[in-house]
């Protein structure tokens, strides 16, 4: 078989894995394209990557898989050689930046790791690569092949697939818990202690300086939201993780424990999912502020930190004029910079909804939650007319044929009938009811 053949092959398998900020696609997550994928650098830097696996053979069986044992499909593989020319070739022409490097496993977890560091080698010392490089770890691997993986890449993950181990083992039955927080638990010890020498000696070796990664697969087992954002909190805590990726099923295989083929990816609920992520990482909610177990789900039609508040309305509204900075963040509209802008602005003055509008708070969510000089909110708000305002227009571009009403490009999609138009009107309706109603 031919480089090229090989590249096609080994390209588009490993398109399923999300695990990097964009995975060759028009959206995270998504997968409807394969062979090129960003990522962020130790240095904040975006950076395309060429995404490929090893090898597509595997002797692992996981059910979710395309590339699982059982899985009748064009096997192949690179050599460490074949791959680390491959790439230099594509750098020397500007196509990439770096490469994304993950594999199926072949003969056994050392052995694939082996491939995995022959490959990062020859890159770094034959070909004297310094650019980026996100390696994906092998459970079950020795932790003295973990270390020199660390030691070649920027950034190392390791997938923890599903959120829980009961759906673990019986979907991925050859992996075990412990082979996957194991090397996470190393990988977290070993950066601090490489940030540590670094910071005495310059020249210490660098243990992944971009940190550690993961990916969780959503829908394709019966975790809730609850649990999914429980477990992503407790890992960013535990292992200092940079992100954790969530990525919506597609169904690609027939298994009886697996959602039918004809089911569509859970891609909205994807999206809630990485929006209550950023409001954990960098708003400072606690995942239990945002789910509990007896409303376990995000709310598909808000996002959130609109559902939060909705349900929080007693904590509002807030005086953008005095409230602390960790209050202003959790008014709908106003994010991390807007926050910071208000602190500072109101040092010259009171603010009012000109200054908020200037210093870049969305007034159009913001106005129902807070108090400023010349702003006061009904003395009581109006939930339906609240609720109704604050419905994210993105759920209709979730796989639903109506979001051609409200899409930034409709030439592109088919016109809406008089029955999609009525349908929305009546879905919205029906919510806004339901929604004011359990409040
Ligand atoms: S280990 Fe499982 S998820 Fe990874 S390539 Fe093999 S079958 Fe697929």
């Amino acid at each position: 078989m031919d480089l090229m053949e090989k590249l096609t092959i080994l390209a588009d398998s490993a398109k399923y894995d999300a695990a990097c900020t964009s995975s060759g696609t028009d959206r995270p997550g998504n997968t409807v394209a394969a062979g090129c994928c960003h990522s962020f650098s130790a240095d904040g830097r975006c950076v395309s990557l060429l995404k490929v696996l090893m090898t597509n053979h595997c002797i692992y069986d996981c059910k979710y898989c395309v590339n699982r044992a059982s899985n009748d499909c064009r096997r192949t593989a690179f050599t460490p050689e074949e791959l680390a020319e491959l790439t230099i070739e594509f750098y020397r022409r500007n196509y990439i930046e770096g490469l994304f490097l993950s594999s199926g496993v072949i003969r056994s977890p050392d052995y694939t790791m082996e491939q995995m560091i022959g490959t990062l080698h020859l890159l770094r010392y034959r070909h004297n690569f310094w650019g980026y490089i996100h390696a994906k770890t092998i459970p079950g691997a020795s932790p003295e092949l973990v270390r020199r993986l660390g030691l070649l890449a920027d950034r190392m993950s390791i997938n923890v697939e599903l959120p829980s181990e009961q759906s673990l083992s019986q979907l991925a039955p050859h992996k075990k818990r412990q082979a996957i927080f194991s090397p996470m638990q190393q990988i977290c010890l070993e950066e601090k202690q490489s940030r540590r020498e670094l910071a005495v000696y310059r020249k210490a070796e660098r243990f992944a300086p971009a940190g550690q990664a993961t990916q969780m697969i959503i829908g394709a087992s019966p975790e809730t939201d609850y649990q999914i954002i429980n477990l992503a909190a407790a890992m960013y805590g535990k292992y200092a993780l940079k992100r954790v990726f969530y990525s919506a099923y597609i169904p690609a295989v027939e298994d009886s424990l697996l959602p039918a083929l004809d089911a569509k990816p859970p891609l909205l609920r994807e999206h809630r999912l990485y929006q209550a992520d950023w409001l954990i990482r960098q708003y400072g909610f606690g995942a239990e502020e945002l789910l509990s177990p007896d409303t376990p789900n995000f709310n598909l039609y808000l996002d959130p930190k609109c559902n939060w508040a909705i349900n929080h309305m007693h904590e509002f509204p807030v005086d953008v004029n005095q409230a602390a900075l960790e209050v202003l963040l959790r008014v709908p509209g106003i994010g991390p910079t807007s926050a910071r802008r208000i602190i500072t602005a109101r040092r010259n003055g009171r603010l009012g909804l000109t200054e908020l509008k200037r210093i870049g708070v969305v007034l159009k969510r913001a106005q129902y939650f807070i108090k400023a000089s010349d702003w006061l909110p009904g003395a009581r708000l109006e939930r339906q007319t609240t609720i109704r305002a604050l419905i994210d227009p993105k759920v209709y571009s979730f796989g639903m044929e109506q979001l051609s009403l409200f899409s930034d490009n409709p030439g592109s999609r088919p016109l809406p009938t008089a029955r999609d138009v009525k349908s929305i009107t009546e879905a919205v309706e029906e919510t806004v009811l339901c929604l004011a109603s359990s409040l």
